[in-house]
């Protein structure tokens, strides 16, 4: 049977079939070919085997969303069960399943005030999708059908649908896709490490309010459904604004008479230290995406939430027998709903807070490795931080990309035992899984600082630094 084949393949034919015939998500075709994939066989914890039987302590949860953690029997137990007894249910055609029903209930009572309805996706992207699709719906459904640019920030990311990858501001996801579409428009970041004013929080948050005013004076109010941002942005580096920022931008968003959808497909479900980093401020938006941590990636899930007031003037707008047209097949999977009631349960009976007593180890960690040589910046907020790495501390200077330091370090760390994410611009990413000890968050920066020091060791890297 193909299955026994499967078996029976060595680890290299393994990496070959990989080589031949898998696309890897944002990788180049050629590089793939030339370097193949590290194959992970199981996982324990913080802990990941690979098929060589190498062990590695996990410090970026998968891709910032395993937040609970590998080798959670109960949610093992809750997926088989719901498999077991109803692997599917639609959400069409006015059918339901009992997790899909119970976790929206619950989650709409955990997100932030006003955010009393919710579609479920099958991840970010396809939130993010639904949110720019649900937004387009309620303007024409107001009558307000020019209302249709939309604001996002430099650095942010919003997944890779066609109309979310031209709200992420990263060239990679531009680069050969006509994006960004005329419509999507971009604003500086609150990136206070490369801000002029950068140790000033007010004059940080007051740049930003002052560059959406600007943008929407430019595009016309009455032109502009949403501003689009992320509380803490991830992939553009973890770049962590200040503490009020987000609250100022809803105030903001207010007075201008748009839309605010928050992205928290990263940020929510405890990663930053409260359930959602929009808890921290008090702030409600009128859309809210999330996905990872939901079902911390032991299955595929996102959810869109709408606030009331979009929701029942969408419901006004057309006779009821007119549907809203937009729906997936596996909107709600009942497993996927299973599972992530399980995981809210995990976080509530305790990871949370793990995870901010944790977190403050890593903060004094972060705090201590500013000192190395190479350290220029540590920025974080909970379980999400990041190191910059600069070759001149007074100046900031970063290096030459010719020098491969993500490369370099992705290398490096992995040979130490020890998975980061190593961004090109010398940034490295920490997005341990909640249940990390204070042990294995020590353990995470011996091995970091290993190759920190070799990375410094290297001629070409040393004659870099100044
Ligand atoms: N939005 C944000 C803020 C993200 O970080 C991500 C993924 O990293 C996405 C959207 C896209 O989510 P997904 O990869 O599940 O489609």
């Amino acid at each position: 049977t193909p299955h026994a084949q499967t078996a029976t393949l060595s680890n290299r034919s393994l990496v070959d079939l990989d080589r031949a015939h898998l696309i890897h998500p944002v990788t180049s075709f050629r590089g793939h070919e030339a370097h193949g994939a590290r194959v992970l066989a199981s996982g324990d914890g913080m802990w990941l085997t690979d098929i060589d039987g190498k062990r590695v302590i996990d410090a970026f949860a998968g891709l910032w969303c395993v937040n609970v953690g590998y080798g959670q029997e109960s949610i093992v137990a809750a997926a088989t069960e719901q498999m077991r007894k109803l692997p599917y249910a639609t959400g069409y055609f006015h059918f339901g399943s009992e997790p899909t029903i119970l976790l929206a209930e619950k989650l709409t009572a955990l997100t932030p005030p006003g955010l009393d309805h919710v579609y479920f996706t099958l991840g970010g992207s396809d939130a993010v999708d639904s949110a720019i699709r649900y937004i387009t719906h309620y303007f024409n459904a107001i009558g307000k059908p020019a209302k249709k640019q939309f604001v996002a920030l430099d650095w942010g990311y919003h997944g890779s649908s066609s109309t979310g990858a031209g709200l992420t501001a990263l060239p990679a996801f531009h680069r050969g896709f006509d994006l960004p579409r005329p419509w999507q428009h971009h604003i500086a970041s609150p990136y206070p490490y490369r801000h002029p004013q950068g140790d000033d929080d007010a004059a940080v948050i007051a740049s930003t309010v002052a560059a959406l005013e600007a943008k929407v004076a430019e595009l016309g109010a009455e032109n502009v459904a949403a501003f689009c941002c992320e509380p803490i942005q991830g992939s553009g580096g973890v770049i962590v604004p200040p503490r009020g920022w987000l609250k100022a931008l809803r105030e903001c968003c207010d007075r201008l008479g748009i839309l605010m959808l928050v992205d928290e497909v990263i940020t929510g479900f405890g990663r930053t230290g409260p359930m959602f980093a929009c808890d921290d401020e008090g702030v409600s938006p009128d859309f809210m995406t999330v996905a990872k941590g939901l079902t911390a990636g032991y299955a595929p899930m996102g959810a869109v939430f709408m606030a009331d007031h979009v929701y029942q003037a969408i419901a006004d707008s057309a006779p009821p027998e007119l549907a809203v047209g937009h729906g997936f097949t596996y909107s709600g999977h009942p497993v996927s709903a299973a599972v992530a009631l399980e995981v809210i349960r995990l976080y509530e009976n305790g990871l949370l807070e793990n995870g901010v007593r944790t977190g403050r180890a890593f903060a004094a960690h972060l705090d201590r490795i500013r000192a190395h040589p190479l350290v220029g910046d540590t920025r974080g907020r909970g379980m999400l931080g990041a190191i910059e790495l600069v070759s001149n501390k007074a100046t900031r200077a970063g290096f030459d990309p010719a020098l491969d330091i993500g490369g370099r370090l992705g290398k490096l760390t992995w040979d130490n035992g020890v998975i980061v994410r190593c961004f090109a611009n010398a940034v490295i990413g920490f997005a341990p899984a909640l249940c990390c000890s204070e042990d294995e968050m020590a353990v995470i920066f011996e091995r970091v600082e290993t190759s920190l020091d070799q990375l410094l060791d290297m001629p070409d890297i040393r004659s870099a630094v100044v």
